[in-house]
């Protein structure tokens, strides 16, 4: 018999109860395998726990940011996704969970909140954008990790924009019109890639001139795309300047301010728009939760995903510290994984259901595409290097795939079209 209480999460049940905390790839990946496996004599009930009604998928926030401002292209409603599954959807954070008492306690930071017993936990809180404590930088910077920081760049753009338009000098709004962005990895160049090919087009849309605008991408290391093999670092480098972006390489930030970005080498790069992309955190809550973590905040698992402590409770995605024995490597922060992980363990956790002992998770790295511009992308699958057009048309129809895994061929088809009209 369930109780429901009046914040929608579900208190009490005679079944075996899988909660599973946080709904990104991960989470919700997992929620819809399991609920589609799930038969009624596995005495299961499945609770997602999600503040977010939406699961946001990062990896196309690019076009979000510059192209048309939709941010529905990015968000999958949950409601949509589990109205035909048994799961129930709490929007609501996990705030607590004690391990011993295999209880998570749901509700805002602090408060007192409403305890869940749980027969699994499965953790997949994900990550957060990491900010370095460099001066001025968290004042001046955006970071990309949501739909929400997309939004915000698109009104920072609008924003120069219009400043730009008020002004006479040109070299007063030259200045104005410097996009900078920093970070050289796959999440800095997808954003610059993007600026680079689709804002001199907006800029002539609003009557201003293509050529007053700068954009920039500031990488301390002498190279960008650093997990990519050479050659196709180096088809990303002469796409980005063929596209005119400038690259300010070899050397770090030592301090931001409301229009200057200043390296530590002395060069001083105009930065009027300035977005950080310089690294993940895993989710900070969860190392409270008394799992062991890896140094950077990762929370531990064993073979079959599962903490080494407490093997009622899986960890996947961005916050698992999953060690690849065969690359001798922990697991990247990739939706890749996330998903992959978590198909295995709603497999496992249905082997537990049914008397029997979940398999160790086997990683499979098949292939990684980073978009440079929305139209062209570099990367490598089946261990061929792969750029150009067939590089962009994979990183899109993995993106329409994963749709197509948790909500169906029509969501899928949704989605191409909508990607098509995105990145005109
Ligand atoms: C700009 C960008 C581009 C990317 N591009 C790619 C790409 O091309 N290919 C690729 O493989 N990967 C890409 N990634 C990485 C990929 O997005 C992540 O690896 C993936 O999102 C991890 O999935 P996850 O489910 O672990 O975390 P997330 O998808 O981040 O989901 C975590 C969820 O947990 C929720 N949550 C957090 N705290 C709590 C709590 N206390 N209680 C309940 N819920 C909570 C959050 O609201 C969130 O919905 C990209 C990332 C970014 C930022």
């Amino acid at each position: 018999m369930q109780t429901t209480s009046k914040n929608g999460c579900v208190a009490d049940s005679g079944a075996r109860r899988v909660v599973i905390a946080g709904g990104g790839y991960a989470g919700t990946t997992l929620a819809v395998n399991l609920g589609r496996a799930i038969k009624p004599g596995d005495d299961i009930e499945i609770m997602l726990i999600e503040p977010n009604p939406c699961q946001q998928a990062l990896s196309e926030l690019d076009l979000v940011a510059v192209g048309p401002p939709r941010p529905e292209f990015c968000e999958l409603w949950h409601p949509t996704v589990f109205k035909n599954l048994p799961v129930t959807v709490c929007y609501n954070r996990v705030d607590r969970v004690d391990p011993e008492r295999r209880l998570v306690t749901v509700g805002p930071r602090g408060e007192a909140g409403q305890e869940v017993p749980y027969w699994r936990l499965v953790i997949a809180t994900g990550a957060i954008a990491f900010v370095p404590p460099v001066e001025g930088l968290l004042e001046h910077a955006g970071t990309m990790w949501s739909v929400e920081d997309a939004q915000d760049l698109q009104r920072r753009i609008e924003a120069a924009f219009r400043r730009a338009a008020m002004i006479a000098d040109r070299d007063e709004r030259r200045h104005v019109l410097s996009f900078t962005v920093i970070g050289g990895g796959a999440t800095g160049i997808e954003i610059v890639g993007t600026l680079g090919q689709m804002l001199p087009s907006r800029a002539a849309d609003a009557g201003l001139d293509p050529a007053d605008m700068t954009v920039r991408l500031v990488e301390g290391r002498s190279q960008i795309l650093y997990d990519l093999p050479e050659p196709q670092r180096a088809k990303a480098v002469r796409r980005l300047e063929r596209m005119g972006v400038e690259l300010v390489l070899g050397s770090m930030v030592s301090r931001v301010d409301a229009t200057t970005v200043y390296l530590a080498d002395g060069r001083e790069i105009d930065a009027t728009v300035l977005v950080f992309c310089g690294g993940a955190k895993p989710d900070p809550d969860a190392i409270g939760w008394g799992l062991e973590a890896d140094n950077g905040g990762r929370l531990v698992v064993d073979e079959t995903c599962r903490s080494k402590q407490y093997p009622d409770i899986y960890i996947v995605g961005d916050v698992a510290s999953f060690r690849d024995p065969k690359m001798n490597r922990t697991l990247p922060m990739l939706a890749q994984f996330a998903i992959t992980e978590s198909q295995h363990c709603a497999g496992s956790i249905l082997k537990e259901a049914r008397g029997q002992t979940p398999d160790p998770f086997v990683p499979h790295m098949h292939g990684e595409f980073v978009s440079v511009g929305p139209r062209w992308g570099v990367g490598w699958m089946f261990g061929m290097n792969v750029s150009g057009i067939p590089a962009i048309i994979m990183k899109r129809l993995t993106y329409v795939l994963y749709w197509w895994q948790v909500g169906g061929i029509s969501l899928a088809w949704k989605r191409l079209r909508e990607m098509l009209a995105m990145a005109r």
